[in-house]
């Protein structure tokens, strides 16, 4: 629970630190602090896997692209959409559609490294958000959770359920941009590459 939701209590942290001044347990302790810190992590979570939500991942992607000089640029956004996943609810249903997503989540947290922020962008799709990392190590991340996802079907009740998802890799260092839309519209038109040629793979905007 605690790696599940690390995206969610940054941007809890900042907004005790606003409501407060400074984050303090004697404090939480206050019922209308609490209700105040169950509200902040509620607003940045996803309520069916637990990750951050889109807001979590604008608000990390907005600080990362905002640092000075050299280090903001080496934000790496690989944005994952699983394949043919209406076919899934439409095979499976929806308890087991939400049940696949809930497993994506899971292990999407095991195939990535610790410092990664791992958020569900909406539907099917998710995004993993890196700050400074090289082209090489964000094609070998990705290509690992294609392969998480791929390589073993969702058990759920007594239904086994073949899964895969497509990953647009894009990094403001190779785009020398600092703007969230440019960076996530390349990942996206990455992504969209990564369809066309058949799903189940990696594609890198620009490359
Ligand atoms: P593609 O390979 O091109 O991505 O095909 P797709 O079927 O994955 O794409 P499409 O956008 O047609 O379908 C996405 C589906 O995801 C449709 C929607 O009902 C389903 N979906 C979105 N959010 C949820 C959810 O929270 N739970 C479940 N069970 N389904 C969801
Ligand atoms: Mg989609
Ligand atoms: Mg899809």
């Amino acid at each position: 629970l605690a790696t599940r939701i690390r995206t969610a209590i940054d941007d809890v942290d900042v907004k005790l630190a606003a409501i407060d001044g400074s984050i303090d347990v004697a404090v939480v302790s206050q019922p209308e602090k609490v209700a105040a810190l169950y509200a902040a992590v509620k607003a940045v979570t996803d309520p069916l896997t637990g990750l951050g939500n889109r807001r979590a991942l604008t608000n990390k992607m907005r600080l990362f692209l905002s640092r000075d000089g050299v280090e903001r640029r080496a934000v790496g956004v690989l944005l994952l959409d699983l394949d043919y996943f209406k076919q899934i609810n439409d095979l499976y249903g929806h308890l087991a559609g939400d049940a696949v997503l809930r497993e994506v989540a899971d292990r999407l947290i095991r195939a990535v490294p610790e410092q990664a922020i791992i958020g569900r962008w909406g539907g099917e799709e998710f995004i993993l958000l890196f700050e400074r990392i090289t082209l090489a190590d964000a094609k070998i991340v990705a290509e690992r959770v294609r392969a998480a996802l791929a390589d073993k079907p969702v058990r759920f009740e007594s239904l086994t359920i073949p899964i895969s998802a497509s990953i647009g890799v894009a990094i403001n260092h190779t785009l020398d941009t600092h703007v969230i839309d440019t960076l996530l519209g390349a990942a996206d038109t990455a992504l969209y590459h990564a369809k066309h040629m058949g799903r189940n793979r990696v594609e890198i905007a620009g490359g």
